[in-house]
């Protein structure tokens, strides 16, 4: 098949691009490098650099494609309680410019990548498909437009929709910038240079943290499953996960000894996150098989920026 994949140069993007080529699939690739790296792409993926808004690239990389994976977007809910005019352009403008773009070529299937982060504060755990969103942050607010927008315009297009509610991932790869770090890398780093683990909330939050391997099983299998059209289907571990428990896994793996030290929470952040996985098992045959300590080591094995 061919793929054209957006963010495709970012963690998820890249790890799924390389998985995609080794299966023998032809591999395009589109990044505008605001935080993902080219050089994490294998050289049998087609780069090209560009904006997601960029309809006459979209219009070059779409042809002849099969299937779109969209991941281009900005992904930190406290950026966008900073900037929501920006996450409102990337995440919800491109994602419109994309669907235009694959109107006007005649591409007939799209992968979209959304977030559990739409569920918001929920009165149960696990979280079903089935529930009313509740966006906390105009990161989620963009992801669920971007959901809705995608099943529309698919539906009145009959373009395939699919959108996968990605929980917590981590993994090697995945980018690690100086403000508003994604928890995991930034707890990683932090233990092997035997500081404390700031935490911002009193710890008893908690979140799905999914293994990279098993969201890019989750991708796959999206891209070719029967009957799935105008679905949304949750990508998790199916485990819920204390941040305090995260901090301890964290600190055994490692020998941090460290006093972890608790902050006020964050704006826009949600109290409990836990993903349903029945719908993903039997649409995608999805099964997690990581557990969170496991998938930790081979992140320290594999990721060359904790030297291990
Ligand atoms: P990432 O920041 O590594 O990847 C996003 C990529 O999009 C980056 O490479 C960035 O350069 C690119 N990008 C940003 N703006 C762009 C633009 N205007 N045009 C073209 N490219 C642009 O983050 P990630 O964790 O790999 O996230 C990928 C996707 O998965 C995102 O859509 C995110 O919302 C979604 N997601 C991620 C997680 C997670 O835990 N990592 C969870 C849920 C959903």
């Amino acid at each position: 098949m061919i793929f054209l994949i957006t963010g495709a140069a970012g963690f998820l993007g890249s790890a799924l691009a390389n998985q995609l080529t080794r299966e023998g699939h032809q591999v395009r690739g589109l990044d505008d490098l605001s935080t993902g790296d080219s050089k994490a792409l294998s050289p049998d993926v087609h780069f090209t650099r560009g904006d997601v808004n960029d309809r006459p690239k979209l219009w070059t990389l779409l042809q002849e494609v099969d299937c779109v994976y969209h991941l281009a977007a900005r992904v930190s809910v406290p950026e966008s309680v900073l900037y929501p005019r920006e996450y409102n352009a990337v995440n919800v403008g491109g994602t419109v410019s994309l669907m235009e773009a694959m109107r006007d070529v005649g591409v007939r299937r799209v992968v979209f990548i959304s977030s559990g982060a739409i569920y918001g504060d929920q009165g149960e755990q696990p979280l079903r498909e089935s529930m009313p969103p509740n966006p906390r942050s105009p990161y989620a607010v963009s992801k669920l437009a971007a959901e809705y927008y995608i099943n529309t315009i698919g539906d009145l297009w009959n373009i395939e929709t699919v959108s996968l509610r990605v929980f917590n991932a981590y993994g090697p790869g995945q980018h690690l910038p100086a403000s508003h770090p994604p928890v995991v890398p930034y707890f990683l780093r932090q233990a092997l240079h035997h500081g404390s683990l700031v935490v911002h909330s009193d710890g008893t939050q908690t979140r799905d943290y999914v293994y990279i391997d098993d969201v890019v099983s989750g991708m796959i299998a999206a891209a070719t499953a029967p009957n799935i059209d105008g679905l949304v289907i949750n990508i998790g571990s199916g485990k819920e996960t204390s941040v305090r428990e995260l901090v301890k896994t964290i600190q055994d793996i490692t020998g941090n000894t460290a006093q972890a030290l608790y902050n006020p929470k964050t704006p826009g952040g949600v109290s409990r996150m836990c993903a349903d996985l029945s719908l993903a098992a039997s649409r995608l045959g999805y099964h997690p098989s990581m557990s969170l300590s496991h998938g930790l080591r081979l992140t320290l094995q594999r990721d060359p920026r904790f030297g291990s």
